[in-house]
């Protein structure tokens, strides 16, 4: 059918019924392999398109955007969007729409999954158990730190630093937050960050990775944490100055850190970081249960098919593209 839109969907998506759903009313042309489509391919696959269901490995900017002159909308499989140029998609009349919502209890979750095996050095217990250094039971051995009682710090007090502090009063933990302002009825007490760092003996990061946070947990931030604080980040990598973060765990100037996200993605395996003590990393799987993921393809793909049909997506990131007087938004 001449009319019908087409859409490229740059990896498989969970589930059938998002693709069914899309492929009622486009052409779809989904990017089969495991890997990511490399930047040529992609701009190529993308350039006939009228709409791209993009996942958070796909750097989308205003070259992209120019080889692509048919785009209308741009879906991101994650609530998180640093790595579209949202500046350059709005002054193109491109609107991009994320999924929020869907994955914060399963990301909420893993940090949660994080600190508690941090504070509880499953990982170290794990690896002693298969390297054949588990001796005898004693008394003083692979000693953590209490839950119950602890202070959680949360950065970041939106959907998932939310859920995250609900976890932690469940636990009994007393919960602080610091955000850009103070969020009505949220389960804790507002704090400067430094009162923040300074008091908790978990810090777990939420805030977006965008201009203002890049790099926000630097050498200055770990110095003013405690030393026995766990250290948790399910939000971006580059929230976090690695080399200073390796750097307060080899110096002892944090306890622990727990991370879902690294720079880069993958984190090489002789990356330096690894050889940190009192670390551990998962390889960013904070959205990834089954439900999730087919709730978040659902979810992206409505934002497509409004977006196609000239509808304002209900999770539309960049307003300002609907007043755009290009060709894109006729
Ligand atoms: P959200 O509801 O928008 O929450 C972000 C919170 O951070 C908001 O309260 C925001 O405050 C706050 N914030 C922004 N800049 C800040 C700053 N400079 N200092 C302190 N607080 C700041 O987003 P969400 O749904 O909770 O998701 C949060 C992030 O988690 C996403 O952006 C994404 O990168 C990451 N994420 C990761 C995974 C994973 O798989 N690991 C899964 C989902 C999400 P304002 O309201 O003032 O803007």
């Amino acid at each position: 059918m001449a009319d019908r839109p087409r859409v490229f969907v740059s990896r498989a998506l969970p589930g059938s019924e998002p693709l069914e759903r899309l492929s009622a009313v486009a052409d779809v042309d989904v990017w089969e392999p495991h890997d990511p489509p490399p930047a040529g391919e992609l701009a190529a696959r993308a350039a006939p398109c009228d709409g791209m269901l993009s996942m958070l490995t796909e750097s989308v900017d205003g070259p992209l955007l120019d080889r692509c002159p048919g785009l209308r909308v741009v879906s991101n499989l994650a609530v998180g969007y640093d790595n579209i140029d949202i500046p350059a998609a709005t002054e193109r009349g491109v609107l991009v729409t994320n999924t929020p919502g869907v994955l914060t209890e399963a990301t909420a979750d893993l940090a949660f999954a994080l600190l508690l095996s941090a504070a509880r050095r499953l990982s170290e217990g794990e690896r002693a158990v298969r390297d054949g250094t588990w001796g005898p039971w004693h008394p003083t051995w692979l000693l953590g730190r209490d839950i119950s009682g602890a202070t959680l710090g949360i950065v970041g007090p939106g959907r998932i630093g939310r859920a995250v502090a609900e976890r932690g009063s469940g636990f009994g933990m007393r919960v602080i937050y610091h955000g850009r302002s103070e969020v009505a009825n949220f389960p804790g007490e507002l704090m400067t960050l430094d009162a923040l760092l300074a008091t908790s003996d978990f810090v777990s990061v939420h805030v977006p990775l965008n201009a203002e946070t890049e790099g926000m947990f630097d050498a200055a931030v770990f110095a003013r944490m405690q030393p026995h604080a766990v250290f948790v980040n399910t939000a971006r990598g580059g929230v976090v100055d690695q080399p200073a973060l390796a750097a307060a765990l080899h110096e002892g100037r944090i306890g622990a850190a727990a991370l879902d996200v690294t720079t880069p993605e993958p984190l090489p395996t002789d990356d330096p970081l690894l050889d940190a003590p009192n670390l551990m990393v998962v390889p960013h799987v904070g959205s990834a249960t089954e439900r999730t993921r087919e709730r978040m393809a659902s979810l992206a793909v409505d934002g497509l098919l409004a977006g196609l049909a000239g509808e304002r997506p209900e999770h539309l990131v960049n307003p300002d593209a609907l007043d755009h007087p290009g060709e894109r938004r006729r």
